[in-house]
């Protein structure tokens, strides 16, 4: 066995040896979702004071508001009875530090890990790699603030989405652990 399962079992095994939260109901308690980032340093259970059961948190690179996100925030509205959500991106993300192009190049060189220092992403890997990043729009990140505003706007404005649910912009601070909020984002978001 790896020695990241074995961790992970044995993590498991001491939460589960003091399990008492058996009984939770799957609708949310507190009626709210957050949209984040995958970012490691980011645990948004610490940051937003959740306890399980309390709040949906859907993740993934970037925290952008990409097509399968909104599936999860329209099913956990629709039928899980979210009523306010947040959209939550953060300081130096790497979704910042490559573009599209940038992306499907260095894919197309290897799938091995990249490397990146002060000159930007190198592929060092052996190959063969794939053209189907060409195909891929990866989300990237060119200002912080306008992709919160604009994930709060492209949900806002999803047909799906019912009008009164407000949504609120916010880009955590890594150096700070503070969540910030971009005022442009939650007044595109306000019901
Ligand atoms: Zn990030």
């Amino acid at each position: 066995m790896s020695k990241t399962v074995s961790e992970v079992l044995a993590a498991n095994n001491a939460y589960a040896s003091e399990f008492n939260k058996g009984d939770l109901p799957m609708p949310p308690g507190r009626h709210f979702a957050i949209l984040t980032c995958m970012d490691a340093r980011l645990d948004p259970a610490k940051y937003a004071g959740l306890s399980e059961g309390d709040a949906h948190v859907i993740r993934n690179a970037g925290g952008r508001a990409s097509d399968d996100a909104i599936r999860s925030l329209v099913i956990s509205h629709k039928l899980l009875g979210t009523n306010e959500w947040f959209v939550i991106h953060h300081t130096d993300c790497g979704m910042e530090t490559f573009t599209n192009e940038i992306m499907a190049d260095l894919l197309e060189s290897s799938l091995d890990t990249a490397t990146v220092d002060e000159s930007g992403w190198h592929d060092t890997g052996a190959g063969p790699g794939s053209v189907e990043g060409h195909y891929i729009n990866w989300l990237t990140i060119n200002d912080n603030a306008q992709s919160v505003v604009d994930d709060v706007k492209r949900i806002k404005g999803h047909p799906l989405v019912p009008a009164n649910i407000p949504v609120y912009g916010y880009i955590y601070d890594c150096g700070s652990g503070r969540l910030v909020e971009v005022p442009e984002a939650t007044a595109a978001g306000a019901v």
